[in-house]
């Protein structure tokens, strides 16, 4: 049997066995997802059930539990790939499966807890190691080529002053199929019979959902985005909704991408000369790096982690914020970010961490519930994958298990990395009144509510004394109190 998840060739080795597919509408009821990832989880599904042809049975259920009884064959005459959720593994094995170890991940499980051992979680020593164990632009003598490990300080260009976009070559989406088709007629059917309801608004599909338009994703990116990956990771430009992203996360989350073979095509072009080694080694710590750190953290972290609320972050998402309703947002960088995921189900790195995290930051909105927001309102969100970048990173919930400081900024960072203050109705650097641009106020609001559990972080001893010496303090404190949950 295969999870909707773990749809690569790796994932069936039984060259005859029958694979077992489910198709289950629970899913759809039971969370509102966005229009688009309904789509690329039943498209992908519908492909690869029919690239097995006689080999696959799709079965369309009400739930899995259902589906199991429609077929018949005993559970334990079914044997699965780990999958990648905490439920998921419970019912597999409630059921009593076979289950064989997870793929998808260059490392297993136990050997990343055989490399923890009592040390303390560092994601720089874990992709030190990951490239060191595994070989990935390392000299014969196991130094790093080049003798660098990390081009981060390159890697922070702000976007070209007075470009609207990279001018990077589109793109190349897939092109849709009657699967797509049918996958369009059914959701909309769903929809209408009020039997679910959906985020975000349907478009074309952007994202590669079958092997093949995986392969040629990945050709495509390193063709055309690779080489301004590295410089432009952090840069945001309004009109350039892709930047030079490889927009590969969909096909990997859905196991149509071995991380290993993402990493060797991409220093394979920097072998032959057509992509430079810091985007190459900026890939490489994405994929190696923080997306297996995830992986195994959420493992590691165990189940409640996604509990943890370090700041006591209370606040209920407001229904504009969870509904992505961008007309509500006058403020340009998050209304064009809250507008990219209606639109597309998908914003990149910076617009995830320091657009719509911040402001979740800034705001004291509840962890987990912005963590399951995350998971559903976008293409690639799954549970594994929110641990680290939502609770961790983003939210800082976890008290700095994950991060040494809480990715908050204000204005100044956005105007900074970005072109979305110069057409705001804000101004990044005033703090109070109408033009006082909530990110900043918000930021420094922020510093105020948690003092008391931050002001001993070192690395935010300079925050703190500029809000010590802030003039305006109690103004905006209180104009951000009264702001509330109102949209900005
Ligand atoms: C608040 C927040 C929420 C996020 N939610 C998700 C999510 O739901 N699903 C998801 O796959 N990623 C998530 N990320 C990580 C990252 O933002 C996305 O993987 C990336 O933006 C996807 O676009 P891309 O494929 O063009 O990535 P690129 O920028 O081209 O990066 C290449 C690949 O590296 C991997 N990667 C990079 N950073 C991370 C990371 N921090 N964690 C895990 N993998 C990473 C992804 O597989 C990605 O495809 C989140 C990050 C933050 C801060
Ligand atoms: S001025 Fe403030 S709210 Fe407006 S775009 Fe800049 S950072 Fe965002």
């Amino acid at each position: 049997m295969l999870f909707a998840d773990q749809l690569g060739p790796h994932f069936s080795d039984d060259a005859d066995g029958e694979i077992l597919l489910i198709e289950s509408r629970s899913v759809f009821r039971r969370r509102t997802v966005h229009r688009q990832k309904a789509h690329l989880l039943l498209s992908a599904l519908r492909h690869r059930a029919a690239e097995l042809g006689d080999r696959a049975r799709l079965v369309r259920a009400s739930t899995y539990s259902d589906a199991l009884t429609q077929v018949g064959t005993p559970p334990a005459d079914i044997s699965v790939v780990d999958p990648t959720s905490y439920a998921a593994r419970r019912w597999v094995r409630e059921r009593g499966m076979a289950v064989v170890p997870a793929r998808g991940f260059s490392l297993g499980e136990r050997d990343f807890q055989d490399w923890l051992g009592t040390r303390r979680p560092i994601l720089e020593d874990f992709y030190r190691w990951q490239r060191s164990r595994l070989g990935v632009l390392m000299e014969p003598d196991g130094a790093p080529v080049s003798g660098r490990w990390n081009f981060d300080a390159d890697n922070r260009l702000p976007p070209p002053k007075g470009a609207a976009t990279l001018g990077l070559v589109r793109p190349a989406y897939p092109v849709e199929d009657d699967i797509d088709a049918g996958v369009r007629r059914d959701l909309d059917r769903w929809a209408a019979d009020g039997d679910v309801a959906f985020l975000g608004v349907d478009g074309p599909r952007l994202f590669a959902c079958t092997r093949d338009e995986a392969l040629a994703a990945l050709t495509d990116f390193v063709a055309h985005r690779l080489p301004s990956f590295g410089p432009y990771e952090d840069a945001v430009l309004r009109g350039d909704w892709a930047m030079a992203h490889s927009l590969l996360s969909v096909p990997l989350n859905l196991g149509l991408l071995d991380p290993l073979e993402v990493v060797d095509t991409a220093v394979a072009a920097y072998h032959r000369g057509e992509a430079p080694l810091q985007s190459v080694e900026g890939l490489v710590r994405q994929v190696l790096g923080w997306r297996e750190w995830a992986w195994q953290l959420y493992w590691s972290s165990g189940e409640d982690y996604v509990h943890r609320n370090a700041l006591s972050a209370r606040t209920a998402l407001p229904q504009w914020f969870a509904d992505l309703d961008s007309d509500a947002v006058e403020a340009a960088c998050l209304r064009d970010t809250l507008a990219g995921v209606r639109d597309r189900g998908w914003a990149h790195h910076i617009e995830r961490l320091m657009v719509l995290g911040n402001w979740a930051l800034q705001r004291g909105y509840d962890p987990a519930q912005t963590a399951a927001w995350f998971r559903d309102a976008f293409v690639d969100g799954y549970d594994w994958v929110m641990v680290t970048n939502v609770v961790g990173m983003a939210l800082y919930a976890d008290g700095g298990q994950m991060a040494t400081k809480p990715y908050a900024a204000g204005g100044a960072y956005l105007n900074r990395m970005s072109n979305h203050c110069k057409g705001c109705r804000y101004t990044p650097s005033v703090r109070v009144g109408e033009q006082g641009c909530p990110f900043t106020a918000g930021y420094w609001a922020f510093l105020d509510r948690n003092e008391e559990k931050l002001r001993g972080n070192h690395r935010l001893a300079q925050p703190y004394a500029g809000l010590s010496r802030l003039a305006d303090r109690d103004a905006v404190v209180a104009q951000e109190s009264a702001r509330g949950s109102a949209a900005p």
